[in-house]
Protein backbone atom coordinates (compact mmCIF):
# COMPACT_ATOMS: atom_id res chain seq x y z
CA UNK A 1 0.00 0.00 0.00
CA UNK A 2 1.05 3.41 -1.24
CA UNK A 3 1.89 6.17 1.68
CA UNK A 4 -0.54 8.27 0.24
CA UNK A 5 -3.34 5.49 0.59
CA UNK A 6 -1.93 4.76 4.18
CA UNK A 7 -2.45 8.87 4.87
CA UNK A 8 -5.69 8.87 3.06
CA UNK A 9 -7.21 5.63 5.14
CA UNK A 10 -6.25 7.54 8.31
CA UNK A 11 -8.04 10.70 7.27
CA UNK A 12 -10.92 8.54 6.56
CA UNK A 13 -10.96 6.28 10.17
CA UNK A 14 -10.07 8.64 12.37
CA UNK A 15 -11.94 12.12 10.91
CA UNK A 16 -15.19 11.78 12.67
CA UNK A 17 -14.17 10.06 15.63
CA UNK A 18 -11.82 12.78 16.47
CA UNK A 19 -14.52 15.91 15.47
CA UNK A 20 -15.52 16.62 18.95
CA UNK A 21 -12.50 16.36 20.43
CA UNK A 22 -10.62 20.13 21.14
CA UNK A 23 -8.25 21.01 18.95
CA UNK A 24 -5.71 22.12 22.15
CA UNK A 25 -5.54 20.77 25.21
CA UNK A 26 -4.86 24.53 26.55
CA UNK A 27 -7.40 26.15 28.39
CA UNK A 28 -8.09 29.66 30.40
CA UNK A 29 -7.58 32.07 27.20
CA UNK A 30 -10.20 33.80 25.82
CA UNK A 31 -8.49 36.42 22.93
CA UNK A 32 -6.09 35.49 20.18
CA UNK A 33 -2.46 36.99 22.06
CA UNK A 34 -3.63 34.74 25.01
CA UNK A 35 -4.28 31.65 22.89
CA UNK A 36 -0.38 32.44 21.12
CA UNK A 37 1.07 33.22 24.58
CA UNK A 38 -0.18 29.21 26.61
CA UNK A 39 1.30 28.21 23.06
CA UNK A 40 4.71 29.90 23.75
CA UNK A 41 5.09 28.61 27.47
CA UNK A 42 3.63 24.88 26.47
CA UNK A 43 7.11 24.50 24.81
CA UNK A 44 8.79 21.78 26.80
CA UNK A 45 5.54 20.92 29.40
CA UNK A 46 2.75 19.42 29.39
CA UNK A 47 -0.58 21.57 28.25
CA UNK A 48 -1.85 20.67 31.96
CA UNK A 49 0.78 22.56 33.61
CA UNK A 50 0.29 25.67 31.54
CA UNK A 51 -3.04 25.60 32.56
CA UNK A 52 -2.54 25.43 36.49
CA UNK A 53 -0.70 28.80 35.64
CA UNK A 54 -2.77 30.36 33.33
CA UNK A 55 -5.47 30.24 35.76
CA UNK A 56 -3.68 33.17 37.34
CA UNK A 57 -1.79 34.49 34.90
CA UNK A 58 -4.19 36.42 33.02
CA UNK A 59 -5.21 37.83 35.99
CA UNK A 60 -2.16 39.08 36.94
CA UNK A 61 -1.81 40.46 33.33
CA UNK A 62 -4.63 41.07 31.88
CA UNK A 63 -3.88 42.90 28.78
CA UNK A 64 -0.54 43.03 26.31
CA UNK A 65 0.72 46.29 27.58
CA UNK A 66 0.41 44.34 31.20
CA UNK A 67 2.77 41.92 29.58
CA UNK A 68 4.83 44.54 27.31
CA UNK A 69 5.42 47.27 30.45
CA UNK A 70 6.01 44.87 33.18
CA UNK A 71 9.76 43.40 34.32
CA UNK A 72 10.39 40.32 32.46
CA UNK A 73 11.61 38.87 36.18
CA UNK A 74 8.47 39.59 37.22
CA UNK A 75 6.49 37.42 34.02
CA UNK A 76 9.40 34.85 35.08
CA UNK A 77 8.06 34.56 38.43
CA UNK A 78 4.61 34.00 37.88
CA UNK A 79 5.46 31.19 34.63
CA UNK A 80 7.95 29.09 37.09
CA UNK A 81 6.72 26.21 37.02
CA UNK A 82 6.55 26.19 33.20
CA UNK A 83 10.32 25.45 32.85
CA UNK A 84 12.45 27.88 30.89
CA UNK A 85 10.72 30.66 32.64
CA UNK A 86 13.58 33.26 31.97
CA UNK A 87 13.42 32.86 28.26
CA UNK A 88 9.94 32.52 27.97
CA UNK A 89 9.22 35.55 30.00
CA UNK A 90 11.01 37.83 27.80
CA UNK A 91 9.53 35.91 24.55
CA UNK A 92 6.27 37.10 26.34
CA UNK A 93 6.93 40.39 27.07
CA UNK A 94 9.07 40.83 23.81
CA UNK A 95 5.72 39.48 21.81
CA UNK A 96 3.32 41.79 23.89
CA UNK A 97 5.18 44.87 22.11
CA UNK A 98 5.46 43.88 19.16
CA UNK A 99 2.06 42.83 18.98
CA UNK A 100 1.15 46.62 19.96
CA UNK A 101 3.78 48.28 18.22
CA UNK A 102 3.90 46.80 14.89
CA UNK A 103 0.42 45.02 14.48
CA UNK A 104 -1.64 47.73 16.41
CA UNK A 105 -2.49 45.38 18.99
CA UNK A 106 -3.76 42.34 16.74
CA UNK A 107 -1.89 38.68 16.37
CA UNK A 108 -0.61 38.82 13.22
CA UNK A 109 -2.46 35.63 10.76
CA UNK A 110 0.66 34.22 8.54
CA UNK A 111 3.14 31.99 9.86
CA UNK A 112 5.20 34.56 7.73
CA UNK A 113 4.64 37.03 10.48
CA UNK A 114 3.57 35.03 13.27
CA UNK A 115 7.36 33.88 13.31
CA UNK A 116 8.90 37.32 13.27
CA UNK A 117 7.28 37.17 16.91
CA UNK A 118 9.90 35.75 19.42
CA UNK A 119 9.66 32.54 20.72
CA UNK A 120 7.72 31.40 17.75
CA UNK A 121 8.68 28.76 15.70
CA UNK A 122 6.80 27.08 12.93
CA UNK A 123 5.15 24.99 14.94
CA UNK A 124 3.20 27.19 17.64
CA UNK A 125 2.38 29.18 14.70
CA UNK A 126 0.79 26.45 13.20
CA UNK A 127 -0.86 25.10 16.55
CA UNK A 128 -2.36 28.89 16.26
CA UNK A 129 -3.89 28.84 13.25
CA UNK A 130 -5.35 25.21 13.80
CA UNK A 131 -7.52 26.62 16.51
CA UNK A 132 -8.01 30.40 15.94
CA UNK A 133 -9.30 29.26 12.07
CA UNK A 134 -10.38 26.63 10.16
CA UNK A 135 -7.39 26.52 8.28
CA UNK A 136 -3.38 26.41 8.81
CA UNK A 137 -0.93 27.06 6.41
CA UNK A 138 1.22 23.40 7.56
CA UNK A 139 0.62 20.64 9.85
CA UNK A 140 1.95 20.97 13.53
CA UNK A 141 4.48 17.79 14.41
CA UNK A 142 4.82 17.49 18.12
CA UNK A 143 5.82 14.73 19.57
CA UNK A 144 2.35 12.74 19.45
CA UNK A 145 2.13 13.55 15.63
CA UNK A 146 6.19 12.48 14.95
CA UNK A 147 5.36 9.29 16.59
CA UNK A 148 2.65 8.23 14.97
CA UNK A 149 3.63 9.00 11.48
CA UNK A 150 6.89 7.08 11.56
CA UNK A 151 4.77 4.29 12.81
CA UNK A 152 2.50 4.47 10.10
CA UNK A 153 5.34 5.02 7.76
CA UNK A 154 4.30 8.57 6.38
CA UNK A 155 7.51 9.51 7.21
CA UNK A 156 11.57 8.18 7.96
CA UNK A 157 12.32 11.77 8.69
CA UNK A 158 13.16 12.29 12.81
CA UNK A 159 12.98 16.11 12.53
CA UNK A 160 9.94 17.80 13.04
CA UNK A 161 10.34 20.53 10.56
CA UNK A 162 11.32 17.25 7.73
CA UNK A 163 8.10 15.32 9.47
CA UNK A 164 5.78 17.97 8.33
CA UNK A 165 7.21 18.27 4.91
CA UNK A 166 6.33 14.72 4.17
CA UNK A 167 2.94 15.28 5.73
CA UNK A 168 2.09 18.30 3.86
CA UNK A 169 2.96 15.78 0.61
CA UNK A 170 0.07 13.63 1.75
CA UNK A 171 -2.51 15.08 2.87
CA UNK A 172 -4.71 17.09 1.32
CA UNK A 173 -4.51 21.65 2.13
CA UNK A 174 -7.84 21.90 3.13
CA UNK A 175 -7.49 18.96 6.20
CA UNK A 176 -3.51 20.48 7.46
CA UNK A 177 -5.73 21.98 10.71
CA UNK A 178 -6.97 18.70 11.59
CA UNK A 179 -4.06 16.49 11.22
CA UNK A 180 -2.33 17.30 14.54
CA UNK A 181 -5.50 16.97 16.86
CA UNK A 182 -6.11 13.62 15.10
CA UNK A 183 -3.08 12.01 15.63
CA UNK A 184 -2.15 14.08 18.64
CA UNK A 185 -5.86 12.07 20.62
CA UNK A 186 -4.92 8.82 18.75
CA UNK A 187 -1.52 8.99 19.98
CA UNK A 188 -2.65 10.21 23.56
CA UNK A 189 -5.16 7.77 23.73
CA UNK A 190 -4.17 4.40 21.37
CA UNK A 191 -1.10 4.32 19.80
CA UNK A 192 0.20 5.59 22.83
CA UNK A 193 4.57 5.56 23.07
CA UNK A 194 5.39 2.38 25.31
CA UNK A 195 2.67 -0.30 24.80
CA UNK A 196 0.34 0.97 21.50
CA UNK A 197 -2.90 -0.81 21.82
CA UNK A 198 -3.43 -2.12 18.15
CA UNK A 199 -6.18 -4.41 19.11
CA UNK A 200 -8.04 -1.33 19.97
CA UNK A 201 -6.61 0.95 16.78
CA UNK A 202 -9.28 1.45 13.84
CA UNK A 203 -5.97 1.65 11.86
CA UNK A 204 -4.11 -2.29 12.58
CA UNK A 205 -5.37 -3.79 9.65
CA UNK A 206 -3.03 -1.28 7.22
CA UNK A 207 -0.80 -0.11 9.88
CA UNK A 208 2.89 -1.43 8.99
CA UNK A 209 3.91 -1.95 12.55
CA UNK A 210 0.60 -3.02 14.16
CA UNK A 211 0.94 -5.54 17.11
CA UNK A 212 4.89 -5.25 16.44
CA UNK A 213 5.22 -3.46 20.14
S1 LIG B 1 -1.99 -0.36 14.78
FE1 LIG B 1 -0.82 -0.09 16.67
S2 LIG B 1 1.14 0.85 16.04
FE2 LIG B 1 -0.32 1.08 14.33
S3 LIG B 1 -1.25 3.10 14.63
FE3 LIG B 1 -2.58 1.62 15.63
S4 LIG B 1 -1.89 1.54 17.77
FE4 LIG B 1 -0.28 2.52 16.56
Amino acid sequence: MTKKRRAALTLKKLYQKYSKYPQTGLKNWETPWQLLFCIIMSAQTTDDQVNEVTKKLFKRFRTLEDFANSDADKIGTAIRSTGFYNSKAKYLQKSAQIILKEFKGNVPRSIKELIKLPGVARKTANVYQQVMFTRSEGIAVDTHVARMSQRLRLTQEKTAVKIEKDLMRLFPKNRYHRINPILFWHGRTICVARKPQCEKCELSDFCPNAFKY
